[in-house]
């Protein structure tokens, strides 16, 4: 597959530019755009570690500073879809069950760069194309980390003060830090 062979929809889910067919996930990434006012991007994959948490229904508690730079609290997973779900609009409802937990969980879409679709797979996005694939990439490797931490620790020992520390250090109005 080639740059010209990418096909360019517009929000309605309308072809723009090209001649083939968009990506079967269209719908799913249609939802995240519409439901984060903030991104311009959006990356799915099935990268290992993610992948594995969203198989075991598992969010991805935020367990050391890799993950509080990146993202704060944990990485949700979304509910797992009903049959209903999953017959009509099935790559929609993943899209919307993806921004309904990040919602519930009041935080905004630069709070909480990632999410994990249930039995399936990690999505990330970020105010550029660029960043989303950043994120996708941090996603993964945090996600390798926790399942790590998770064998040598069942319980979580990071402080909730630390997490904050962390985040807010990087990222909003009293940011701080460097390169
Ligand atoms: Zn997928």
């Amino acid at each position: 597959m080639k740059p010209d062979d990418m096909v360019v929809m517009n929000l309605e889910g309308k072809i723009v530019e090209g001649d083939y067919k968009p990506s079967v996930d269209l719908a799913s990434h249609l939802e995240l755009y519409k439901g984060f006012s903030d991104i311009e991007g959006v990356v799915h994959t099935h990268s290992h570690y993610a992948t594995c948490f969203a198989q075991a229904c598992r969010n991805i508690e935020c367990m050391g500073t890799t993950h509080a730079d990146f993202c704060w609290k944990d990485v949700p997973v979304t509910d797992i879809l009903t049959d209903d779900e999953v017959r009509e609009d099935y790559e929609k409802n993943i899209g919307l069950s993806i921004v309904r937990k990040v919602k519930e969980s009041g935080r905004t879409e630069k709070e909480c760069p990632a999410g994990l679709a249930a039995n399936h797979g990690p999505f990330a996005w970020g105010e550029t194309v660029e960043k989303a694939v950043e994120n996708a990439v941090v996603l993964e490797e945090v996600a390798k980390m926790a399942l790590n931490t998770l064998v040598l620790s069942e319980k979580n020992v990071m402080s909730q003060f630390l997490m904050e520390k962390h985040f807010r250090r990087k990222h909003g109005e009293k940011a701080y830090y460097g390169q």
